[in-house]
């Protein structure tokens, strides 16, 4: 198999290990350590990362996309696809969705990242596979893996900040 290094834009990512001590195995549901590599009930092998999600929308994705990437694909997206793992886009789809979440027109205000926040976290719960690497901007590194740890997630920050500092 080809090896491939992905440099994604986002510059800050969170390990996202399900709730409580135990994961589902992700071949037959049985609950297991989430440090547990093969699964005692079925005998496979778990992966490390059984998904990818992100800071992103499939709308921003269409408007603005990559060059050398196809519309509606981000770099996270081919690294799951070259994995064969599912990759989620966990922002608001479109503006009707922001304004059913009182998400401001320009809106970056604490409690708009609040509110993103809030999105992104139901997106992964609907996802439902964990471990998970979720891909985020730095600015949201310590707040989102805050609500995460909140919410009973057990959350590892992978790299809070990847860009140099000058
Ligand atoms: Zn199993």
């Amino acid at each position: 198999m080809q090896s491939r290094l992905y440099l994604a834009r986002s510059d800050g990512s969170i390990a996202v290990l399900d709730k409580g001590n135990l994961r589902k195995c992700p071949f037959c549901t049985e609950l297991i350590k989430p440090e547990a590599r093969v699964c005692r009930d079925c005998g496979r092998e778990i992966e490390l990362v059984c998904a990818i999600a992100e800071e992103m929308s499939l709308e921003a994705l269409q408007k603005s996309h990559h060059p050398s990437l196809p519309p509606g694909e981000s770099v996270p997206f081919q690294a799951a696809k070259e994995l064969g793992r599912p990759c989620k886009y966990c922002c608001p789809p479109d503006r009707a969705t922001r304004d059913r979440l009182g998400i401001s027109p320009y809106g970056d205000t604490p409690e708009d990242n609040e509110k993103r926040e809030a999105y992104w976290l139901e997106q992964l719960e609907k996802l439902g596979l964990f471990p998970c690497l979720f891909v985020l901007g730095s600015s949201h590194v310590t707040s989102f893996s805050n609500l995460l740890k909140k919410s009973g997630y057990k959350a590892e920050i992978v790299h809070a900040e990847w860009w140099p500092h000058s």
